[in-house]
């Protein structure tokens, strides 16, 4: 049975993203692509101060969604996101609830001054996409430099990251990790 994953976009500017990404992951990850969940931003998770929304507070509201253990959320938003321990997060994943959100914010090249370039916000979406679905499919950061499960602190490292996944982490991609005890 293919695990689904529903993708969820919280806006207007993250909704013209969500086709597209849903069947790459879908095809990457052999899940079985999901619509009609439809949410917003929960105000609550809104930093007026810091112009940026939590992310955790986020996912807490997205796990309310939830169906089944078999399904698997991806918000998308073109909103800033936070956790408390940095200024900013490309993407957030909890792999006890199965949820993930991502944020376009800052992988648009007008957040850096340069003309926008599709192509490339594309290839950043679907990198920080990959990332935050290999942590809902139990996988954690990792060390190595050829894995994308490696941790990306800035726009030129995550341009760098690999889109691969390196051995140890296909293995335990593959490995039938979700016994239940
Ligand atoms: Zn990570
Ligand atoms: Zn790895």
């Amino acid at each position: 049975m293919h695990e689904r994953l529903y993708m969820v976009p919280l806006d207007e500017g993250s909704r013209q993203y969500a086709d597209w990404l849903l069947n790459e992951l879908c095809h990457k990850f052999t899940l079985k692509p999901q619509t009609g969940i439809v949410a917003r931003l929960p105000e609550e998770a809104y930093n007026a101060q810091l112009n940026q929304y939590y992310a955790t507070s986020i996912l807490s509201k997205l796990e309310m969604l939830k169906g089944s253990d078999y399904e698997m959320i991806l918000a998308i938003t073109e909103e800033d996101l936070y956790i408390p321990s940095e200024n900013f997060v490309w993407g957030q994943a909890n792999s006890a609830s199965r949820t993930a959100i991502i944020s376009i914010h800052r992988i648009k090249p007008e957040f850096y001054g340069l003309p926008e370039d599709e192509e490339l916000v594309k290839s950043r979406i679907l990198n920080v996409a990959s990332h935050e679905v290999g942590h809902m499919l139990g996988l954690k950061n990792c060390k190595q430099p050829d894995c994308q499960m490696n941790i990306a602190k800035n726009i030129s490292e995550l341009d760098n990251r690999s889109d691969n996944f390196c051995t140890e982490c296909i293995l335990n991609l593959t490995l039938p990790t979700k016994v239940k005890i």
